[in-house]
């Protein structure tokens, strides 16, 4: 495993997390949730995603008992959880408290996640969308008390634009506070914009962090769904029609399919190929990602290996097949 830094932060992150996105508490058993914190541990992992809205809050109950039965030393794992869209725990809706970014649901939030997950802090908090209806002022001023009151690190952001972040950065530096450390946004070969163009400037400006999800943009990437829909997978997952559509949009899958064949003159598998492609990025922190087997997630750990193939030659094949690459400034 490599580790790098989080951002300008002193925080060694492992450049592969795990996360438990529409997994744990949803569609796999709580056995084999543990079974994965367990390899994810064993191959060098540090950081473990969670949100409070995953499972409506029943993800973070998951990972909370196998953190409990593991009983790896607490200064040896990052944890995070997000706030934003409330954990509704299937009993039908939020009030207009239990959600959003107030000083209310951020403090209250944190501390739910904290007694799910049964741990005395977390060590990343998330906004996991930004609000439009509180003041930047209040929600940095909220994450910084938790921060003081040592329930939370380090703080980031979730999806916000460039802009967003920087303005939460101008409140932090006009009232003396912390302000966010690392933003997790979407990456993977069919999604490209925020990590390679909109946030170009601030990696240099306030050296953000990132934690990026979906590095096989929900499954489609490993190429299953190359030759029809298997059966069993995230999105055959009844209610999740939505995620099904966006992903399996025919661009999408002709991009696969043309990185697929090339993946195949390489030798490598699908998988590794779009996981090693995310790793490359040296503006990515750490690549979170997702399984529902053991066996998927033993692979995905194996995309080391497949870093020393992607020459500088071979991403240019993989930009000439995807035809995505996003134009960049000029500096
Ligand atoms: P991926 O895009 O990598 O998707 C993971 C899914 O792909 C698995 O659950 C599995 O689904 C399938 N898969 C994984 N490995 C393989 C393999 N080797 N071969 C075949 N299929 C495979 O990541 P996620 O979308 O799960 O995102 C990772 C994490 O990022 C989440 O758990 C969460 O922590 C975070 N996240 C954050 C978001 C945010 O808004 N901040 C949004 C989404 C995710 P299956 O077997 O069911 O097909």
């Amino acid at each position: 495993m490599e580790y790098s830094r989080l951002g300008k932060s002193g925080l060694q992150i492992s450049r592969l997390s795990f996360g438990s996105w529409l997994t744990f508490g949803k569609q796999i058993g709580d056995t084999t949730a543990e079974d994965l914190m367990k390899i994810a541990y064993d191959g060098g992992i540090n950081f473990f995603d969670n949100a409070e809205a995953y499972a409506g809050g029943k993800s973070e109950e998951v990972m909370g008992e196998a953190l409990k039965k593991m009983e790896w030393r607490r200064d040896s794992y990052i944890v995070s959880s997000k706030v934003f869209f409330g954990a509704d725990g299937g009993k039908g809706g939020l009030m207009p408290t239990q959600k959003g970014l107030s000083r209310k649901h951020v403090v209250e939030a944190c501390h739910q996640a904290l007694k799910r997950l049964q741990v005395d802090y977390l060590d990343l908090y998330f906004c996991h969308r930004p609000d439009k209806q509180t003041p930047i002022e209040e929600t940095v001023w909220s994450m910084h008390n938790l921060i003081q009151q040592g329930l939370a690190l380090y703080w980031g952001t979730s999806e916000w634009s460039a802009q967003e972040i920087m303005e939460a950065h101008r409140v932090a530096d006009q009232y003396n506070l912390i302000g966010p450390t690392m933003e997790q946004p979407q990456y993977n070969m069919l999604v490209r914009d925020k990590v390679e163009v909109e946030y170009s400037q601030i990696y240099k400006t306030v050296g953000l962090g990132t934690t990026i999800w979906s590095p096989l943009a929900s499954g489609i990437l490993s190429g299953k769904y190359n030759d029809g829909f298997p059966e069993g997978t995230r999105l055959g997952i009844e209610g999740m029609e939505w995620l099904k559509d966006r992903t399996l949009a025919e661009e999408n899958l002709n991009r696969v399919k043309k990185v697929s064949e090339l993946a195949n003159e390489l030798g490598v598998s699908m998988p590794l190929l779009a996981i090693a492609w995310c790793l490359k990025n040296e503006d990515v922190s750490t690549v979170i990602l997702g399984a529902s087997k053991t066996g998927q997630l033993e692979e995905n750990l194996k995309a080391f290996d497949v870093l020393p193939q992607l020459t500088d030659e071979v991403m240019e094949k993989i930009d000439a097949l995807l035809e995505n690459r996003p134009e960049r400034p000029p500096f």
